[in-house]
């Protein structure tokens, strides 16, 4: 990824922007567990997308400046953070020899949201891609890391530390660049996301209203 934070969260704006049309309620199942991503995340909140805004929506755009955040920190490591980035390039390496990963892979739309449709009551699966994901670890035919000294580790963690940091500078200036865009992300929910949502909500009120569901009083 390249360019500055500004054009990158641009770009990664626009590819929301284009998405958004696709977007239809329940594509994805409620979930029984607030998200990580998103419940609280100071970047929803600078998206303008925290109040009466589904879920999916929210965690595309989420997921999105994610990118934008892991980009910038995983080029900062690698220039300024040679053990860090040696750790990280082993562990990749450990982890590029494994077996097949359901959750790695995915567009940024459907990471962390649940693998699976709900299964059909007359046609349950037969495995699922979240009992795959979730399978333990294959036994590893590498051979083990050379053990750390403690000055190795301290070091590790210390540049680990200033990894954090560069972290949170990033994420705050994501969170300033985003308001710059609220705009058009509010545009893009009033055109898309409000209607169907006002859609959803009127059919509800319309089948609570039916003679099936006698008021009482
Ligand atoms: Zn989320």
């Amino acid at each position: 990824m390249e360019g500055s934070i500004e054009s990158r969260v641009s770009h990664e704006v626009d590819n929301w922007l284009r998405w958004v049309p696709r977007w239809r309620p329940g594509t994805h199942r409620g979930r029984a567990r607030l998200c990580r991503q998103c419940f609280g995340s100071p970047i929803v909140a600078a998206a303008g997308l925290a109040t009466d805004v589904p879920h999916a929506v929210q965690h595309a755009l989420s997921m999105r400046m994610k990118l934008v955040i892991d980009a910038s920190v995983d080029e900062y490591t690698d220039r300024n953070l040679p053990l860090l980035s040696r750790e990280l390039r082993l562990n990749e390496a450990r982890k590029a020899s494994t077996e097949y990963r359901p959750a790695e892979g995915l567009e940024p739309e459907f990471k962390g949201l649940d693998l699976d449709p709900p299964a059909a009551p007359d046609a349950p699966y037969l495995f699922t891609f979240g009992e795959l994901a979730n399978a333990e670890e294959p036994v590893d035919v590498q051979p083990p890391p050379p053990q750390l000294s403690l000055e190795e580790k301290a070091a590790i963690r210390a540049e680990l530390k200033l990894a954090d940091d560069y972290a949170i500078l990033v994420g705050k200036r994501v969170c300033a660049e985003l308001a710059e865009h609220r705009e058009r992300i509010h545009r893009a929910v009033s055109e898309y996301v409000e209607p169907q949502v006002k859609a959803l909500l009127a059919d509800l009120e319309s089948a609570l209203d039916s003679p099936l569901w006698p008021s009482s009083g």
